[in-house]
């Protein structure tokens, strides 16, 4: 089950994830539409959006559509993609290029004008740019993703400080604590009973899981499953995000912080006592620069 990669939450259960096909940034927004912008509208207004891109979502990668009716989705559709990867991705996202990027990757987030996933209740709906039309523009702010990346950053962190028998440290209680109660006393209460700081953790995962409306789900049929199958999804990319998140605190015995980048990741075996841990990609560059060093010295 353990990914030898080190990714987080890597398993069987998040579903695909689909990726609009446009997202941009303006000023302090991601902007977003299924189809490129320009995409002309071939019902000319007579059809109902929402009805074509579920239709049109459902496109998968490398699948050649240029003989379909609608040839323009060849050109501007948006299409799926796997969402191995995404909870690593996410939280290391800390500015406007690094949205951008995880975007285009693994989708948006869907918020709505409260700066929650827009599945947190029925109703709620997306955030449209311009008034209701033919591929409307959406428009998400930037400070409610960096909100959410550290969030799902500090949730990590806490989830393996308390494997190790540690009860997490009062920056990240104080980045996932909101509201009532004082974070000195919490954080005091933690260190005597951490068994409340484990409740307090699964909570907020639970309560992620259900703002995306997470539920479990069967796909049988379609382009990648002959086989029936089990798995849970729920708001897009939020929804995977919730997920991967439970797998990774589940297994976070496994789950330690890089001590070249500072991020949290998965390793199969227990570091060495005494001995520094890095990340897969720190890991690489550390070992480079200790060969060049080696060589170096061989070269005296
Ligand atoms: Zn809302
Ligand atoms: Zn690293």
């Amino acid at each position: 089950m353990l990914s030898g990669r080190g990714l987080l939450g890597e398993g069987p259960l998040p579903d695909r994830v689909h990726v609009p096909g446009h997202v941009a940034i303006e000023g302090d927004q991601l902007v977003w539409s299924w189809l490129h912008p320009d995409a002309p509208d071939p019902f000319q207004g007579r059809v109902d959006f929402q009805v074509v891109v579920a239709v049109a979502s459902e496109i998968p990668l490398g699948v050649d559509t240029s003989d379909w009716t609608y040839e323009f989705i060849h050109h501007t559709r948006p299409h799926y993609n796997s969402p191995r990867g995404m909870l690593d991705a996410f939280v290391r996202v800390s500015d406007g290029r690094g949205i951008l990027r995880f975007a285009r990757r693994y989708g948006v987030l869907g918020t709505c004008t409260h700066g929650l996933p827009a599945s947190h209740q029925p109703g709620c709906g997306l955030m449209p740019l311009t008034p209701r039309q033919w591929n409307p523009v959406y428009q998400e702010q930037w400070s409610h993703w960096l909100h959410y990346a550290q969030r799902a950053s500090a949730m990590l962190r806490v989830a393996a400080a308390l494997h190790q028998e540690k009860s997490g440290s009062r920056e990240d209680w104080g980045t996932l604590h909101v509201g009532r109660g004082e974070l000195s006393k919490l954080v005091l209460l933690f260190c005597q009973r951490p068994s409340l700081a484990q409740t307090y953790l699964a909570g907020l995962i639970n309560d992620w899981l259900a703002l995306a409306n997470v539920q479990p789900r069967l796909s049988w049929g379609g382009p990648e499953s002959t086989k029936p199958r089990f798995n849970l999804a729920g708001w897009g990319t939020f929804g995977i995000l919730g997920v991967q998140l439970m797998a990774a605190v589940t297994r976070s015995q496994h789950v330690y912080i890089c001590d070249g980048c500072g991020f949290p990741y998965i390793r199969e075996r227990k570091p060495q006592a005494g001995r520094r841990n890095y990340c897969p990609a720190c890991g690489e560059r550390e070992a480079n620069r200790q060969r060049q060093r080696k060589w170096r010295s061989q070269q005296q």
